[in-house]
């Protein structure tokens, strides 16, 4: 494994945790693509996943504050009821994801009028986990190169292997993975299959446990709720709420630069989300802040790919999904690479070929007025009462 800076230096090292059966393209678009039948074992798959890293985390020895308690999206107005009560019946006609209607009584955050529950996420601690693998894999005989900066490679042909420049030397390999996820916009050839997009977070000090009885959430309990700026938080093993959430804005050229993690608007605007969904927190100190890319395919499309020709292989846009559909990719891979035809190699997403971006400056117009947009149709709907229309335009843009 050649890796430029440390092993979970990437999103896999800061996420959120949650570790859900989310895939970035909903089950209805899955089937318009592929089929109910390859949707269905899509979601069969995803959530599988939930558990096998859980699984898999404990078979290797680490302890990553796993507990699976499930996801509570908050119904916080009419509309977001309505869309919650949408999306628990549809997932019922697929007989698939188990989600339940909460109401008020089960639910803590303010003005909430009820809630989705998806029993299918854990929440774990995301460094944990990917230090821990890390650690696992050395002792296994894996080898990690750190702080090794891979510049291009070149394919495999008849009676070459695949070569893989670094800035350490050129590596040869039988066969190669590219999974560097948000920066695979850096590389020349692949700049333009990946948008970075940036997520931000913050954590709270540890809430009493007068806090937390308001709050009303377990452990192992994630939230969202059905705004379209996404946020999300969970509650972390020593009690602190993680909270994060989009609206950082991208950048020119699909840049990524430390100072991008760290933007003081955005941390403020995650601050009051916070307050406003649970005002006990109002005067609890926010001691933790930061923020990472993930990796956007213009159709929102996760895929796995591998090309026995050139020996090259793919596994990446997993938008803000990617914690345990990574888990899934990286056991898919295995079998794919071995030339095995199984179940996880018949999934959708294999082999699937999203569209490359725009090129700039259209690819950034593009995402941040997606971004605009997604704050213009929370604010269309406290305004009107009504399922914004801005939001049901971008829906085929975002992999609904
Ligand atoms: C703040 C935040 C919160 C998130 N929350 C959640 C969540 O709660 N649940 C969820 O499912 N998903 C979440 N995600 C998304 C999830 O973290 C990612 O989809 C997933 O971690 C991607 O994993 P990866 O291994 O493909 O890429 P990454 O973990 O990003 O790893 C890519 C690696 O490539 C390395 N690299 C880059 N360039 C080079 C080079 N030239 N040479 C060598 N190495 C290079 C990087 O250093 C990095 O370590 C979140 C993401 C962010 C940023």
């Amino acid at each position: 494994m050649l890796e430029r800076e440390v092993a979970g230096f990437g999103a896999s090292g800061r996420n959120g945790g949650w570790c859900s059966a989310l895939f970035p393209r909903s089950t209805a678009s899955l089937a318009r693509s592929h089929g109910r039948d390859a949707a269905l074992a899509m979601r069969r798959a995803m959530i599988a996943t939930v558990d096998e890293v859980g699984r898999a985390a404990g078979s290797a020895g680490l302890d990553i504050d796993f507990a699976k308690g499930g996801t509570v999206a908050y119904a916080r107005s009419a509309v977001q009821l309505a869309a919650a009560r949408a999306e628990v019946a549809e997932a019922s006609s697929y007989g698939v994801d188990e989600l339940e209607l909460w109401g008020t009584q089960r639910v803590g955050a303010a003005g909430a009028r009820g809630a989705a529950f998806d029993p299918a996420c854990a929440r774990i601690q995301p460094a944990k986990l990917v230090r821990g693998l890390a650690t696992a894999l050395e002792l296994r005989g894996v080898r990690i190169a750190e702080q090794t900066t891979v510049s291009d490679w070149t394919p495999a042909r008849p009676g070459h292997p695949v070569e893989i420049r670094t800035d350490r030397g050129t590596v040869r390999a039988d066969r190669a993975v590219l999974a560097t996820e948000g920066w695979t916009a850096t590389f020349r050839a692949t700049h333009r299959r990946i948008l970075p997009l940036y997520s931000l977070m913050i954590a709270t000090e540890p809430l009493p446990a007068e806090a937390w009885e308001a709050i009303g959430l377990q452990h192992g309990q994630t939230f969202t709720d059905y705004r379209h700026l996404l946020v999300y938080g969970q509650r972390t093993a020593d009690d602190r709420i993680a909270f994060g959430g989009r609206g950082a804005r991208s950048h020119l050229g699909s840049g990524i630069r430390p100072a991008y993690d760290r933007v003081p608007r955005v941390f403020e605007h995650l601050r009051r989300a916070l307050i406003e969904l649970f005002p006990c927190v109002r005067d609890a100190a926010i001691t933790h802040r930061w923020g990472g890319p993930l990796g956007v395919p213009r159709d929102w499309h996760a895929a796995v790919r591998y090309d026995p020709v050139s020996r090259l292989a793919w596994a990446g846009g997993y938008v803000g999904d990617g914690l345990s559909t990574t888990n899934l990719a990286g056991r898919t891979l295995a079998e794919l690479l071995s030339g095995d035809d199984t179940e996880l190699t018949r999934l959708p997403w294999v082999g699937h070929r999203s569209p490359d971006w725009e090129v700039e400056p259209l690819r950034f117009l593009g995402a941040n007025a997606g971004l605009a947009a997604m704050s213009l149709a929370d604010l269309e709907e406290r305004v009107t009462g009504r399922p914004s229309l801005v939001a049901r335009a971008m829906g085929p843009l975002i992999g609904h």
